[in-house]
């Protein structure tokens, strides 16, 4: 995005404060586009103007390319499933925040079994692992043609269809990528790959049924070129895929190429190559090694595409050893560092305390609150939960940086009147903020005992320490 602030978008809006957008004013709206969190189309004295009137369209045109994300956005998919990449603005994610993270696909091809397809497919529609106070899902299923065969493809790309989710279809031969389309186009499967022999097929095939496409060449002065002539053509939405060579025969040179397009991308004014990059961790398969060594190198290569720059993956291996740390990495790489990840403070139940079970205190930091509550109640501790506003950090942090403080505890303490529902004033503070024990016992009248450093060790320090000795 061009733009940084709002004023500079201000001046391209009809500046009446109709409130039509949904914002009471053309001000708010242009914050909002800043945000990315609607577009300049979203106005509808905008458009009209821009209908009816040759130097609005010009404006409209203008305000559209000085708001437009440096990375190009494609939509993978229909309804509510679709799934966007690419869209990103920064090269490094605290320059402002990366959008949409790396879409994750996973194999099936045409002369598997059908059993296994459905199992496979079943596994990517049902994967849900709750981090942080999210359910993390996988985006979609490729599918591969092996056959060469345009009957055996489209029954398979119409069966894998079925499941709602996101394709990936996968053929260089335009025959059998016609005879998948036919049966899924109105899906808005992404088609891979046009490449220097093929494009011109494939520039038709996107054109006709209307969907995005992958171009694939390890020369990056080619994946321009064939860019170029597909957007001349008409074609926008475009990804590209440098090609990733196996481990051990080149993965170095891949890692060098997608950091040259996205840096390009991003920082040159060559906004041909502007589009989201595929990297295909899959390829760990074309090495030699047993299912947990190739499976391993998988995971390897999403880590290292996951931090650098790639926006659409395609894997193979579906079990957790590979799937686990590539969403949990992309998780982290992908929140907002504009907005820290934080839970509502306040007071919680677990697993239906009673007035004499203990009470403990942690930070609203979403992964500190989750791996406490989920370690007391995994472990059948009645216990009450105070949680504290501490801005979104965690328990070190704040109590360093002035957010946990004795005064902020006393608050809590009254705010969720705790003292109400417990026959006791005992309160366990995290190991790690053992240095605000005399003041919050000055401040809240509180008898304080620390806890251990680590939740998980909590059930252990209880078995010692609950219910404190009289005179504690
Ligand atoms: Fe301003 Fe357009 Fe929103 Fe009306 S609809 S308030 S003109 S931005």
């Amino acid at each position: 995005m061009k733009v940084k602030s709002p004023l500079e978008v201000y001046k391209y809006l009809p500046q009446t404060n109709c409130g039509e957008c949904g914002y009471d004013t053309c001000m708010s709206f242009a914050a909002q586009i800043i945000d990315r969190n609607v577009k300049p189309t979203d106005c509808p004295p905008l458009m009209e103007n821009a209908s009816k009137d040759k130097k609005f369209e010009k404006k409209l045109n203008e305000l559209i390319a000085l708001t437009s994300p440096e990375i190009a956005e494609v939509v993978i998919g229909s309804g509510e499933s679709a799934v966007k990449i690419g869209g990103e603005d920064v090269l490094h994610r605290h320059e402002l925040t990366f959008f949409n993270p790396p879409a994750f696909f996973f194999d099936v091809h045409d002369n598997m079994d059908e059993a296994l397809i459905d199992e496979r497919c079943s596994r990517v529609v049902e994967y849900r692992k709750f981090y942080v106070g999210d359910f993390i899902t996988l985006e979609g299923i490729s599918v591969r043609c092996v056959s060469n065969d345009p009957e055996k493809f489209r029954k398979v790309a119409k069966k894998v269809a079925e499941y709602g989710k996101p394709v990936v279809l996968i053929s260089l031969n335009p025959d059998c990528m016609r005879a998948a389309l036919e049966e899924i186009a109105d899906q808005r499967p992404l088609i891979y790959a046009a490449t220097e022999k093929n494009w011109r097929e494939f520039l038709e095939l996107a054109l006709e049924f209307r969907v995005p496409v992958t171009i694939r060449s390890r020369d990056l002065d080619t994946l321009k070129s064939i860019a170029k002539t597909f957007r001349e053509n008409g074609v926008s939405e475009i990804v590209l895929d440098p090609v990733t060579e196996p481990v051990g025969k080149g993965l170095k040179n891949t890692f060098e190429r997608v950091i040259q397009l996205r840096r390009t991308a991003i920082l040159g004014e060559d906004k041909e190559i502007a589009y989201p990059i595929m990297v295909t961790p899959i390829s760990a398969w074309l090495i030699e090694g047993d299912d947990i060594t190739r499976g391993y190198w998988e995971t390897v290569i999403a880590s290292t595409f996951v931090t650098k720059y790639a926006d659409i993956m395609i894997f193979r291996n579906l079990e957790q050893y590979t799937v686990m740390p590539s969403v949990v990495l992309r998780y982290n790489i992908y929140t907002d560092p504009r907005t820290p990840v934080q839970v509502e403070p306040g007071l919680r139940e677990i697993n239906s305390p009673s007035p004499d079970d203990p009470v403990f205190i942690t930070t609203n930091f979403a992964l500190t609150y989750y791996t406490v509550e989920s370690d007391l109640s995994s472990s059948n501790i009645k216990c009450w939960l105070l949680v504290l506003d501490t801005e979104g950090l965690g328990v070190e942090v704040s109590v360093a940086g002035g957010q946990f403080t004795a005064a902020k505890v006393k608050d809590l303490i009254q705010e969720t009147g705790i003292e109400q529902k417990v026959n006791h004033k005992f309160l366990v503070i995290p190991g790690l903020a053992a240095r605000l024990q005399g003041a919050i016992e000055d401040e809240t009248g509180w008898t304080v005992l620390v806890g251990p450093m680590d939740s998980g060790r909590i059930k252990g320090w209880l078995e010692q320490q609950w219910p404190p000795k009289s005179g504690e």
